[in-house]
C-alpha cells in the first residue's frame, strides 16, 4: 500500500499546480491501493468521497503547493479514519480496573495480556494481576503463567476444571484483597466465531463488569479482521482494539477499516513477539507510515503546527506597512524555533525563491544571543528602534551579556531583515493571489 500510494503521490508532488484531472487520477489510484490492501470497500468509498470533497473545496495554504495540499487532506482523512487521536486505556474510578481480552485463537490475546501488564507497570506505574481464563486451549494456562513469571507478576488460575465465569469472579475478589489496580483477563478463542464461545464471553462480561473489553485482532488477516471485529463488537460491545503483528508483512488494511467499521478505537499495536513490543497506537503516525511521504509530510506538519495562520497574516500586514517591531521579531523567533532550522525549512519549501535567500544565513546558535539582546530592550526601544542612541546600545549590551558590536550588528540586520521580509511578502502574496483565482 505504502509503495503504491507513494508512487501516485510522487507523480503529483513534482508539479506546481494540480488540475482536476490530476485529483481524479490520484483518487482512482488511492482507491485501488486501499482495495488492494484489503480495506473494506465501503470504507474506501467513503474515504475517497470525503477526500475529494475536502480537497476540491479547500484553499491552498501559502506554504504548500496544490499537490501538497491534496496530500495533506489524504493524510488527515486517513488519520481520522483510524480514529484521529491516540486513544488511551480505560481507568476505573474505583480500583481495580478490569480489562477483558477477547479475540480469535492465535490472534495474540495471551501474549498481549502479558505485554499490556508490562506496559501498565512500566508506563503507568500500575500493579496488574493476570487471570488465566482460557481453560480450553491446551497449555494456555501454562503459557500465561510462564509470561507472568518472566514479568514477575502474579497470575491467577484455578486450573482447567473451573468455569471461566467462576475464575473471573474469584480473580477480581483476590485482586481487591491484594490491592491490584488492574485485572487483565485472558479468555479463550476459537478458530472461527461460534455461539458457544460468545455465550461464555457474555457471561464472563456479566460477572466481571469489565471497564474495558479489548478485542485482539491479527493485522495480517486483512479483510477477515473486519468481519471478526464486527461480530465481536455486535455481541460484546468491545471498547477498544489491539492490532497485533503489525511488525509482519502486513499491508495495513485492517488498521484502516477496523475502526471505521466498528467505531471502536485501536488502542495498541503489537510490534513483535517480545514482551515489550506493544505500543500505543497513533493514528497519525500510522497514516504517515502508510503514506510514507517523508519530507513533504513533515513540512506540512511544521507549517501547520508552528505557524498560526492568523498571526502570520497579521505579521505580513505589519511588514508591508513597515510597522514591524522587535516585539514581532521576538514572536517570529519563537515560531522559527518551533519550526526548526530556518534554512532547512526553506529548503523543503517548493518553489521558494532561493536566489533571493542566499544572503540570509541563519545560525541557530546566534538566535540565543539575538534573543538576549532583544529582551534587554525596553518596550519603547522594541517598538521603535530608531531611538537607539549610543548609551541605550551600551546598556543593552551590558544587560544581555553581549558587546556593543553585537547590538549594532543586530540593529543593522533587523533593518535588512525588514527590507528582505518586505520583498518576501510581496513574493508570496503575489503567488497566493494567482493560486486563489486560478
Ligand atoms: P491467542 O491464541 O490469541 O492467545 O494468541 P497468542 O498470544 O498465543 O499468540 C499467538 C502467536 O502470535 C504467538 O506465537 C505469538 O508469539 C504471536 N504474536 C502475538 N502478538 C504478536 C505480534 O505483535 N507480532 C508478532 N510477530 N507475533 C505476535
Ligand atoms: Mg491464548
Amino acid at each position: 500500500l505504502a509503495e503504491r500510494l507513494q508512487g501516485t503521490l510522487t507523480k503529483i508532488r513534482g508539479k506546481g499546480k494540480v488540475s482536476e484531472t490530476d485529483v481524479k487520477e490520484m483518487m482512482r489510484e488511492v482507491r485501488l491501493a486501499l482495495l488492494e490492501a484489503d480495506v473494506n470497500f465501503k470504507v474506501v468509498k467513503q474515504f475517497i468521497a470525503s477526500v475529494k470533497e475536502k480537497a476540491l473545496g479547500q484553499e491552498v495554504m501559502k506554504s504548500l503547493t496544490p499537490g501538497q495540499q491534496v496530500i495533506k487532506v489524504v493524510n488527515e482523512e486517513l488519520t481520522a479514519l483510524m480514529g484521529g487521536e491516540q486513544s488511551k486505556i480505560a481507568v476505573a474510578p474505583k480500583s481495580p480496573t478490569v480489562v477483558m481480552m477477547v479475540g480469535l485463537q492465535g490472534a495474540g490475546k495471551t501474549t498481549t495480556t502479558a505485554k499490556l501488564a508490562n506496559h501498565l507497570r512500566k508506563k503507568h506505574n500500575r500493579q496488574p494481576m493476570l487471570v488465566a481464563a482460557d481453560i480450553y486451549r491446551p497449555a494456555a494456562i501454562k503459557q500465561l503463567e510462564t509470561l507472568g513469571k518472566q514479568l514477575n507478576m502474579p497470575v491467577f488460575s484455578l486450573g482447567d476444571q473451573v468455569s471461566p465465569v467462576e475464575i473471573a469472579k474469584q480473580a477480581i475478589e483476590k485482586a481487591k484483597e491484594d490491592h491490584h489496580d488492574y485485572v487483565l483477563i485472558d479468555t479463550a478463542g476459537r478458530l472461527h466465531i461460534d455461539e458457544t464461545l460468545m455465550d461464555e464471553l457474555k457471561q464472563v462480561k456479566e460477572i466481571a463488569k469489565p471497564d474495558e473489553i479489548l478485542l485482539v485482532v491479527d493485522a495480517m488477516t486483512g479483510q477477515d479482521a473486519v468481519n471478526v471485529a464486527e461480530s465481536f463488537n455486535e455481541q460484546l460491545d468491545v471498547t477498544g482494539v489491539v492490532l497485533t503483528k503489525l511488525d509482519g508483512d502486513t499491508r495495513g488494511g485492517a488498521a484502516i477499516s477496523v475502526k471505521a467499521v466498528t467505531n471502536t478505537p485501536i488502542k495498541f499495536a503489537g510490534m513483535g513477539e517480545k514482551i515489550d513490543q506493544l505500543e500505543p497506537f497513533h493514528p497519525d503516525r500510522m497514516a504517515s507510515r502508510i503514506l510514507g511521504m517523508g519530507d513533504v509530510l513533515s513540512l506540512i506538519e511544521k507549517a501547520q503546527t508552528s505557524v498560526d495562520e492568523e498571526k502570520a497574516r497579521e505579521l505580513e500586514k505589519k511588514m508591508r506597512t513597515m510597522d514591524f517591531s522587535f516585539d514581532d521579531f521576538l514572536e517570529q523567533l519563537d515560531q522559527v524555533r518551533n519550526m526548526g532550522p530556518l534554512d532547512e525549512l526553506l529548503n523543503m519549501m517548493p518553489g521558494m525563491n532561493k536566489k533571493g535567500m542566499k544572503d540570509l544565513k541563519v545560525d541557530d546558535k546566534q538566535i540565543g544571543k539575538v534573543e538576549a539582546i532583544v529582551r534587554s530592550m525596553t518596550k519603547k526601544e522594541k517598538q521603535d528602534p530608531s531611538i537607539m542612541n549610543a548609551s541605550r546600545r551600551r546598556r543593552i549590551a551590558k544587560g544581555s551579556g553581549t558587546t556593543i558590536q553585537d547590538v549594532n550588528r543586530l540593529l543593522k540586520q533587523f533593518e535588512d531583515m525588514k527590507k528582505m521580509m518586505k520583498q518576501m511578502t510581496g513574493m508570496t502574496s503575489g503567488k497566493g493571489k494567482k493560486r486563489g483565482k486560478g
